[in-house]
């Protein structure tokens, strides 16, 4: 057991889930890793060498055209651009950032606002995970507040406009992004005649391919792993209060907000991962359940009894969907 572990330590990426590979000798692989959506981002192939890396290469030119999209942190993106310059006036984008803004929104509905693309201004604020992180004031967190949520922002399908309803409302696509990116990944991979690869996005984790066992980060010491899924062809996506975080004065502050409070979500959920085909909606769900808490999620997830899920709470209890095949480890 203990040797399984340690085996599984090396395997295990800096957050969320990892790879659990029970033989020390794994076969050859293609590997590449590169940086992009604010984490680093890894695909490995054991498959058809002639063609394997020139699939590569075109999913990680999609990756970072979807960067540049979609990414609120870099001034040269086109989302910076509608942050900068979408109060009061209709911006025109692209076919894809409308896209997304409209599925960000429809699951921002969905989910009365837990998931809420329209927090960036508090993300800002707190600036958790960079140098600038810090305990707002009180007048900070409420003016913040009001330049948050979906209702702020509106959408205009026949011209494909943005607009902001308060100058201070930013878009940030930080937990649907890199859903949506591993898709589109995935997609290319899969054209390019890929059958066997795995994506590995700062710990989530996309399975092209067969029956693959997918640690989960134990929330409470991240570098090791609480549980094992079996997957097939699906994306694992976690969302949790050990990836980007401060603690001051005993208060443990981390990336996730609720826009009901503009502090981070404080539902007892720890840690909370969805099992789907589409990384993008797993990606949005983990999310969402992760500001509901245990209850809410589960009463949500019964409406789509297709997703599968596992809540942790801040006592390490489990709770799982029944669909997904999964180890607890003690
Ligand atoms: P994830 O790791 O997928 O849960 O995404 C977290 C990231 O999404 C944060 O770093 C923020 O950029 C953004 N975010 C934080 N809270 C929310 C929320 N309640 N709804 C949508 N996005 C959020
Ligand atoms: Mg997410």
């Amino acid at each position: 057991m203990k040797f399984k572990i340690l085996s599984l330590l090396l395997a295990l990426t800096l957050n969320g889930c990892g790879i659990f590979n029970e033989s020390s000798e794994s076969p050859p692989t293609l590997n590449r890793t590169d940086y992009a959506l604010g984490t680093y981002i890894t695909v490995k192939t054991p498959d058809i060498p002639v063609t394997a890396a020139s699939a590569l290469d075109k999913a990680f030119a999609r990756l970072f055209g979807i960067e540049m999209i979609a990414s609120a942190k870099n001034p040269e993106s086109e989302l910076f651009y509608v942050n900068e310059n979408a109060y009061g006036r209709d911006i025109i984008v692209s076919d894809e950032l409308y896209s997304l803004l409209h599925t960000g929104r429809f699951y921002a509905q969905l989910t009365d606002g837990a998931f809420d693309i329209a927090l960036g201004s508090i993300v800002e604020l707190w600036g958790i995970g960079t140098e600038n992180a810090r305990v707002p004031e009180a007048y900070e967190i409420t003016e913040a507040l009001g330049n948050s949520g979906f209702e702020q922002l509106v959408l205009s399908e026949g011209e494909r406009t943005v607009r902001f309803l308060r100058e201070g409302l930013r878009i940030d696509l930080g937990a649907i992004a890199k859903g949506y990116a591993a898709n589109e990944m995935k997609r290319v991979l899969v054209e390019s005649g890929v059958t066997d690869a795995i994506l590995d996005l700062g710990g989530d984790i996309v399975v092209i391919g067969s029956d693959r066992r997918i640690g989960i980060a134990d929330p409470r010491n991240s570098a090791e792993i609480c549980a094992i899924v079996t997957i097939s062809d699906k994306a694992v996506m976690t969302s949790g209060d050990y990836e980007r975080f401060f603690d001051e004065n005993g208060v443990h502050y981390h990336h996730i907000f609720d826009g009901t409070t503009g502090f981070s979500a404080d539902s007892g959920i720890i840690s909370a991962t969805v099992i789907f085909e589409c990384a993008m909606i797993s990606d949005v769900l983990s999310t969402a359940f992760f500001v509901m808490g245990v209850e809410r999620a589960v009463e949500f997830a019964a409406t789509m009894p297709e997703i599968g899920y596992i809540l942790i709470d801040n006592e390490m209890n489990f709770y799982y969907s029944e669909n997904i095949e999964i180890e607890i480890i003690n």
